[in-house]
């Protein structure tokens, strides 16, 4: 049984070495802490909770849903938009629901992308984008995103022939795994790189809720002009905890919903209305249990940057996002000090280079675990004599 190629062109899996290693000391008894999932660790909020629950019960709920997406969670997606960012979308048109954003990013390339095309995708970056361009036949081309650039990328030394060649252009910020922010400047730079090449920008904004310092990230659709150009997917798991339940959506310009609507009618059916109506639930607040996470994760950033600047990393505290981007230390790649962590403290990070080749010299830690496991942590790294 011979697979096909596109799945042998799947790159071997980074992590899977580690997870042997993480299995081998869990059995030899030693107490793992791990800083590797970006998975938040608290429970969805209970009003939320209550909704599915009472959706549940509902029959109108146990049939096939509407493909794309409850008017009523389209309504509430558009409500939320104007609210949070003063940006305007026609729930009809411009909104589409998604099994989790994973599922739309993944799905997106099939609609622009002819074998042979390229995509641009930010390296590191999420491994999503340039692995739904490779199953679309594409090739990705990646974008670096450097520390001295603030890990955005730049636009003007991308080739012009390989510009010309693109089809998407894949961002993301507040950004996973390096927890940059973009403003709008940068948003409206890259309307005009889109429009100066025919590209259509993809925006994954899984991040904008969780900041820190009285931070509110953009929207990139409140670039001027940012709807003629692309979309922007976004999620509710990582804003209200739920990354188990598969709900998201995209947004922006109505062609791109209307080809991404088309070809999602063909694969799948839709997201279970009951979950739609928790989705409504989540978006139309109360908006304090999420202020309430973005307090407890910036306790838990602020107990790991010091712990690790107190051993020498050079590491600045993150505006946003349940990551912290931190540098190796000199003579280590960012397998070799992922593998150092695990066997002298029982720590886990993931290394950078799974993100891609741009991610050497970084380890990922992500904030998912109470603060106390992060001191002890630290604390281990402190008696094992890791400094940088
Ligand atoms: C977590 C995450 C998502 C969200 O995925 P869902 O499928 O909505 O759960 C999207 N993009 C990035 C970069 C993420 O880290």
């Amino acid at each position: 049984m011979k697979v096909a190629e596109r799945i042998q062109a799947i790159p071997p899996y980074l992590f899977a070495q580690i997870d042997r290693k993480i299995a081998e000391a869990k059995a030899a008894g030693v107490d793992v802490i791990s800083f590797g999932i970006g998975d938040p660790d608290r429970p969805t909020p209970a009003h939320i909770v209550a909704e599915l629950a009472r959706a549940a019960e509902d029959p109108a709920n146990h049939r096939y849903p509407s493909y794309e997406g409850l008017p009523a969670f389209r309504r509430a997606v558009a409500d939320w938009y104007a609210r949070r960012f003063g940006v305007t979308l026609d729930p009809d048109r411009e909104v589409i629901s998604l099994i989790g954003s994973k599922e739309g990013i993944a799905h997106i390339s099939l609609c622009y992308v002819d074998p042979g095309d390229i995509n641009l995708v930010p390296d590191p970056g999420y491994p999503v984008y340039a692995l739904g361009t490779i199953f679309a036949g594409g090739e990705p081309y990646k974008i670096p995103l450097r520390a001295e650039k603030g890990f955005l990328p730049d636009f003007s030394a991308i080739p012009s022939d390989v510009a010309r060649r693109a089809k998407l252009l894949f961002l993301n910020y507040p950004n996973n795994p390096t927890g940059a922010v973009a403003d709008l400047k940068f948003f409206t730079e890259a309307v005009e790189f889109a429009r100066q090449y025919d590209l259509v920008i993809c925006h994954d904004a899984a991040y904008t809720e969780i900041a820190f310092d009285g931070y509110q990230p953009p929207s990139f659709l409140q670039a001027p002009g940012a709807r003629e150009v692309g979309i922007e997917f976004h999620s509710l798991s990582k804003t209200y905890n739920m990354t188990g339940w598969r709900l998201g959506w995209a947004c922006g310009n109505s062609e791109v919903i209307e080809a991404l609507g088309r070809l999602k009618t063909n694969i799948d059916s839709g997201v279970f209305q009951a979950i739609q109506y928790a989705g409504i639930a989540a978006l139309q607040g109360p908006d304090e249990p999420v202020r309430t996470m973005c307090r407890v994760y910036q306790e838990r950033r602020d107990v790991l940057v010091q712990g690790l600047r107190d051993l020498g990393c050079p590491v600045a505290p993150p505006k946003a996002t349940i990551y912290v981007w931190a540098p190796v230390p000199a003579g280590h790649t960012s397998t070799s000090f992922t593998e150092l962590l695990l066997e002298r403290t029982g720590i886990v990070v993931t290394p950078g280079i799974g993100y891609g080749e741009g991610g050497e010299g970084f380890v990922r830690f992500s904030l998912c675990l109470e603060v106390e496991r992060i001191k002890t942590a630290v604390e281990r790294m402190r008696r094992a004599g890791i400094r940088w």
